[in-house]
Protein backbone atom coordinates (compact mmCIF):
# COMPACT_ATOMS: atom_id res chain seq x y z
CA UNK A 1 0.00 0.00 0.00
CA UNK A 2 1.22 3.54 -1.11
CA UNK A 3 0.52 6.60 -1.32
CA UNK A 4 2.22 9.26 -4.30
CA UNK A 5 1.93 12.96 -4.24
CA UNK A 6 3.19 14.53 -7.55
CA UNK A 7 4.01 17.77 -7.90
CA UNK A 8 0.88 18.64 -6.41
CA UNK A 9 -0.43 21.97 -5.95
CA UNK A 10 -3.43 24.05 -4.99
CA UNK A 11 -3.86 27.50 -6.58
CA UNK A 12 -7.43 29.48 -4.14
CA UNK A 13 -7.02 32.62 -5.96
CA UNK A 14 -4.52 34.82 -8.43
CA UNK A 15 -1.89 35.47 -5.27
CA UNK A 16 -2.46 32.54 -3.14
CA UNK A 17 -1.40 29.40 -3.66
CA UNK A 18 -2.20 26.94 -0.23
CA UNK A 19 0.19 24.04 -1.53
CA UNK A 20 2.83 23.99 -4.13
CA UNK A 21 4.82 21.48 -6.21
CA UNK A 22 4.54 18.87 -3.14
CA UNK A 23 6.10 15.78 -4.15
CA UNK A 24 5.98 12.77 -0.98
CA UNK A 25 5.54 9.05 -0.88
CA UNK A 26 3.59 8.07 2.05
CA UNK A 27 4.80 3.43 2.87
CA UNK A 28 2.50 2.03 5.92
CA UNK A 29 2.86 3.79 9.52
CA UNK A 30 2.07 7.22 11.02
CA UNK A 31 3.43 9.98 9.26
CA UNK A 32 3.27 13.80 10.94
CA UNK A 33 2.27 16.41 9.01
CA UNK A 34 3.81 19.33 10.52
CA UNK A 35 3.56 23.10 9.82
CA UNK A 36 2.20 26.29 11.53
CA UNK A 37 -1.40 27.76 10.33
CA UNK A 38 -1.22 28.58 7.12
CA UNK A 39 1.36 26.27 5.97
CA UNK A 40 -0.62 24.61 3.48
CA UNK A 41 -1.56 20.93 6.24
CA UNK A 42 -5.68 20.99 5.34
CA UNK A 43 -5.37 22.00 1.81
CA UNK A 44 -3.37 18.84 1.19
CA UNK A 45 -5.60 16.75 3.45
CA UNK A 46 -8.64 17.80 1.61
CA UNK A 47 -6.77 16.68 -1.72
CA UNK A 48 -5.70 13.58 -0.93
CA UNK A 49 -9.56 12.76 0.57
CA UNK A 50 -10.53 13.96 -2.42
CA UNK A 51 -13.00 16.62 -1.26
CA UNK A 52 -10.92 19.00 -3.20
CA UNK A 53 -9.04 18.73 -6.75
CA UNK A 54 -5.12 19.62 -6.73
CA UNK A 55 -4.71 23.00 -9.57
CA UNK A 56 -1.54 20.81 -10.58
CA UNK A 57 0.00 17.49 -10.18
CA UNK A 58 -1.83 14.08 -9.08
CA UNK A 59 -2.03 11.39 -6.28
CA UNK A 60 -1.72 7.84 -6.79
CA UNK A 61 -3.57 5.41 -4.13
CA UNK A 62 -1.72 1.83 -5.40
CA UNK A 63 -0.78 3.50 -8.42
CA UNK A 64 -4.39 4.52 -9.45
CA UNK A 65 -4.65 8.32 -10.57
CA UNK A 66 -7.23 9.30 -7.69
CA UNK A 67 -7.79 13.17 -8.67
CA UNK A 68 -9.20 11.07 -12.14
CA UNK A 69 -11.08 8.38 -10.03
CA UNK A 70 -11.31 9.08 -6.44
CA UNK A 71 -13.97 6.27 -5.82
CA UNK A 72 -11.01 3.74 -5.97
CA UNK A 73 -9.87 5.80 -2.70
CA UNK A 74 -12.92 6.65 -0.86
CA UNK A 75 -14.24 2.88 -0.09
CA UNK A 76 -10.73 2.59 1.73
CA UNK A 77 -10.55 6.45 3.07
CA UNK A 78 -11.09 7.29 6.47
CA UNK A 79 -11.05 11.21 6.95
CA UNK A 80 -11.62 13.50 9.88
CA UNK A 81 -11.23 17.40 8.39
CA UNK A 82 -9.95 19.93 11.03
CA UNK A 83 -13.42 21.05 11.24
CA UNK A 84 -15.34 18.27 12.32
CA UNK A 85 -18.69 18.76 13.62
CA UNK A 86 -21.19 15.93 15.95
CA UNK A 87 -24.70 16.59 15.96
CA UNK A 88 -24.99 17.42 19.37
CA UNK A 89 -28.57 15.82 19.84
CA UNK A 90 -27.31 12.65 18.95
CA UNK A 91 -26.13 10.19 21.28
CA UNK A 92 -22.53 8.44 20.59
CA UNK A 93 -23.50 5.49 19.58
CA UNK A 94 -26.42 7.43 17.34
CA UNK A 95 -24.18 8.91 15.65
CA UNK A 96 -21.91 6.49 14.70
CA UNK A 97 -24.84 4.33 13.45
CA UNK A 98 -25.97 7.45 11.29
CA UNK A 99 -22.31 7.69 10.13
CA UNK A 100 -21.86 3.83 9.40
CA UNK A 101 -25.69 3.95 7.32
CA UNK A 102 -23.86 6.68 5.46
CA UNK A 103 -20.75 5.05 4.58
CA UNK A 104 -22.94 1.57 3.56
CA UNK A 105 -22.40 -0.57 6.11
CA UNK A 106 -24.92 -3.10 7.04
CA UNK A 107 -26.56 -3.14 10.36
CA UNK A 108 -25.05 -6.14 12.08
CA UNK A 109 -21.06 -5.39 11.04
CA UNK A 110 -21.94 -1.47 11.77
CA UNK A 111 -22.98 -2.54 15.34
CA UNK A 112 -19.92 -5.21 15.75
CA UNK A 113 -17.35 -2.82 14.95
CA UNK A 114 -18.72 0.07 16.62
CA UNK A 115 -18.62 -1.67 19.59
CA UNK A 116 -15.28 -2.59 18.80
CA UNK A 117 -14.28 0.82 18.07
CA UNK A 118 -16.11 2.38 21.55
CA UNK A 119 -13.99 0.39 23.81
CA UNK A 120 -10.94 1.18 21.68
CA UNK A 121 -11.36 4.51 22.60
CA UNK A 122 -12.78 3.98 26.14
CA UNK A 123 -16.07 5.51 25.65
CA UNK A 124 -18.16 2.28 25.94
CA UNK A 125 -19.37 4.12 29.20
CA UNK A 126 -20.67 6.92 27.83
CA UNK A 127 -22.27 5.58 24.28
CA UNK A 128 -25.66 6.74 25.62
CA UNK A 129 -24.71 9.70 26.54
CA UNK A 130 -25.38 12.86 24.19
CA UNK A 131 -22.73 14.15 22.17
CA UNK A 132 -23.50 17.50 23.74
CA UNK A 133 -22.48 16.68 27.18
CA UNK A 134 -19.21 15.61 25.87
CA UNK A 135 -16.10 17.30 26.57
CA UNK A 136 -13.28 18.11 23.75
CA UNK A 137 -11.43 15.21 24.02
CA UNK A 138 -14.06 12.94 24.24
CA UNK A 139 -15.95 14.29 20.58
CA UNK A 140 -12.12 14.10 19.18
CA UNK A 141 -12.61 10.51 19.78
CA UNK A 142 -15.97 10.60 18.10
CA UNK A 143 -14.49 12.13 14.79
CA UNK A 144 -11.71 9.38 15.10
CA UNK A 145 -14.05 6.40 15.57
CA UNK A 146 -15.81 7.85 12.71
CA UNK A 147 -12.80 7.90 10.38
CA UNK A 148 -12.12 4.00 11.29
CA UNK A 149 -15.26 2.73 11.17
CA UNK A 150 -14.34 0.85 7.30
CA UNK A 151 -11.60 0.10 8.56
CA UNK A 152 -9.60 2.53 6.10
CA UNK A 153 -6.39 1.16 4.99
CA UNK A 154 -6.03 5.03 4.47
CA UNK A 155 -6.62 7.31 7.11
CA UNK A 156 -6.51 11.42 7.09
CA UNK A 157 -6.65 12.98 10.60
CA UNK A 158 -6.46 16.73 10.55
CA UNK A 159 -5.38 18.55 13.84
CA UNK A 160 -6.96 16.10 15.82
CA UNK A 161 -5.14 17.27 19.08
CA UNK A 162 -6.15 20.89 18.75
CA UNK A 163 -7.89 22.02 21.90
CA UNK A 164 -6.89 18.95 23.86
CA UNK A 165 -5.01 19.18 26.78
CA UNK A 166 -1.52 17.49 26.93
CA UNK A 167 -2.46 14.51 29.33
CA UNK A 168 -5.46 13.89 25.88
CA UNK A 169 -3.25 14.76 23.15
CA UNK A 170 -1.39 12.25 24.46
CA UNK A 171 -4.24 9.55 24.42
CA UNK A 172 -5.22 10.56 21.02
CA UNK A 173 -1.43 10.07 19.52
CA UNK A 174 -1.24 6.47 21.58
CA UNK A 175 -4.67 5.73 19.98
CA UNK A 176 -3.28 6.94 16.38
CA UNK A 177 -0.24 4.71 17.23
CA UNK A 178 -2.48 1.56 18.25
CA UNK A 179 -4.62 2.14 14.88
CA UNK A 180 -1.91 2.53 12.43
CA UNK A 181 -0.58 -1.33 11.83
CA UNK A 182 -0.52 -2.39 8.26
CA UNK A 183 -2.61 1.22 7.49
CA UNK A 184 -1.03 4.86 6.05
CA UNK A 185 -1.67 7.21 8.14
CA UNK A 186 -1.25 11.04 8.09
CA UNK A 187 -1.85 13.25 10.89
CA UNK A 188 -1.52 17.05 10.73
CA UNK A 189 -0.43 19.21 13.39
CA UNK A 190 1.23 22.24 14.59
CA UNK A 191 2.54 21.01 17.61
CA UNK A 192 5.94 19.34 17.71
CA UNK A 193 5.52 16.41 20.61
CA UNK A 194 2.14 15.06 18.68
CA UNK A 195 5.00 13.94 16.08
CA UNK A 196 8.13 13.56 17.64
CA UNK A 197 6.89 10.39 20.30
CA UNK A 198 4.48 8.75 17.94
CA UNK A 199 5.34 9.29 14.34
CA UNK A 200 7.66 6.78 11.76
CA UNK A 201 8.00 9.79 9.35
CA UNK A 202 7.59 13.74 9.71
CA UNK A 203 6.76 15.60 6.38
CA UNK A 204 7.52 19.08 7.17
CA UNK A 205 5.50 21.85 5.34
CA UNK A 206 6.36 25.87 5.02
CA UNK A 207 4.31 28.28 3.41
CA UNK A 208 2.82 25.84 1.26
CA UNK A 209 5.77 23.81 0.49
CA UNK A 210 7.09 20.36 1.50
CA UNK A 211 11.10 21.25 2.91
CA UNK A 212 11.33 17.57 4.11
CA UNK A 213 10.08 14.03 4.72
CA UNK A 214 12.16 12.13 6.98
CA UNK A 215 11.91 10.04 10.71
CA UNK A 216 12.09 12.40 13.70
CA UNK A 217 15.35 11.74 14.59
CA UNK A 218 16.89 13.38 11.76
CA UNK A 219 14.96 15.93 11.77
P1 LIG B 1 -3.10 24.85 7.51
O1 LIG B 1 -4.10 23.74 7.54
O2 LIG B 1 -1.68 24.39 7.58
O3 LIG B 1 -3.39 25.87 8.57
P2 LIG B 1 -4.42 25.67 5.06
O4 LIG B 1 -4.29 24.55 4.09
O5 LIG B 1 -5.72 25.82 5.74
O6 LIG B 1 -3.22 25.60 6.10
O7 LIG B 1 -4.10 27.03 4.30
C1 LIG B 1 -2.98 27.21 3.46
C2 LIG B 1 -3.08 28.57 2.78
O8 LIG B 1 -4.19 28.56 1.89
C3 LIG B 1 -3.31 29.73 3.73
O9 LIG B 1 -2.64 30.85 3.20
C4 LIG B 1 -4.81 29.93 3.68
O10 LIG B 1 -5.15 31.27 3.96
C5 LIG B 1 -5.12 29.57 2.23
N1 LIG B 1 -6.49 29.00 2.10
C6 LIG B 1 -6.95 27.87 2.68
N2 LIG B 1 -8.22 27.61 2.32
C7 LIG B 1 -8.58 28.61 1.49
C8 LIG B 1 -9.78 28.92 0.77
N3 LIG B 1 -10.85 28.12 0.84
N4 LIG B 1 -9.78 30.03 0.00
C9 LIG B 1 -8.68 30.83 -0.09
N5 LIG B 1 -7.53 30.59 0.55
C10 LIG B 1 -7.46 29.51 1.34
MG1 LIG C 1 -5.56 23.29 8.86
Amino acid sequence: MSLRLESIGKQYNDDVWGVRDVTLELDPGIHGLLGPNGSGKSTLMRIISTVMDPSTGTVYWNGTDITDSPNTVRSILGYLPQDFGVYPNLTAREFLEYMAALRGLDRKTASARIDELLTFLNLKMDQDRKLHTFSGGMRQSVGIAQALLNDPDLLVVDEPTVGLDPEKRTQVRNLLSSAANERVVLLSTHIVPDVEATANKVALLHDGELLTHTDPETL
